[in-house]
């Protein structure tokens, strides 16, 4: 094991600790056959996509990651989410009207958390888009996000760093954490 954060630090549920976690990896691969033994040999093509869940409390673990047969912590966002609160923003985000993939239909809303926030507003964030509207070229999104954060501080700059374009806050609250798991944790 390389050096790094101890494991007990971040392999837990960024959002009651719980350290009962699944992986579902969904692996497609084509791989050229070795025509000696049968078996598959070198990779041609793969494409993986991991999603760790806490069995617990059953929410997707966006600051873990799957990478080379082992979960890992990922960098720039583990400490914050494991450490912080969650804080509610009340904001809007201002995009050029070609980022939204379409504002309309039943994938709305991902569309425009995406346009809003990038892949933060998809898999870190818990969106609640309330509504849109077209100003000439641009798409003015209002939302409600939940991220977790140490400080508000933290929350303003990672709301900040996220918003894919102008963000203005008009309310950021800390909200209370969920309740620990219990029970297994040998903590
Ligand atoms: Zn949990």
């Amino acid at each position: 094991m390389e050096a790094g954060p101890a494991l007990g630090s971040w392999l837990r549920c960024y959002r009651c600790w719980s350290t009962n976690l699944e992986v579902q990896v969904h692996y497609e691969g084509i791989h050229r056959i070795d025509s000696a033994t049968g078996e598959r040999a070198e990779v041609v093509d793969e494409l993986q996509e991991a999603v760790v869940q806490c069995l617990d409390c059953m929410h997707d673990q966006p600051h873990l990651g799957f990478l080379e047969g082992r979960v890992q912590p990922i960098e720039d966002r583990w400490e914050r989410m494991v450490a912080g609160t969650p804080w509610v923003a009340s904001c809007e985000v201002t995009v050029e009207a070609d980022q939204v993939e379409s504002c309309s239909g039943p994938d709305a809303a991902d569309h425009l958390s995406f346009a809003a926030f990038g892949d933060h507003g998809t898999r870190e964030f818990f969106t609640h888009v309330r509504f849109h509207k077209h100003d000439e070229d641009r798409i003015v999104v209002f939302l409600l996000v939940e991220l977790y954060a140490r400080s508000q501080q933290e929350a303003m700059d990672t709301l900040e760093t996220a918003a894919q374009g102008s963000l203005m806050v008009s309310s950021l609250a800390e909200e209370s954490r969920p309740p620990a798991a219990t029970g297994h944790d040998p903590h």
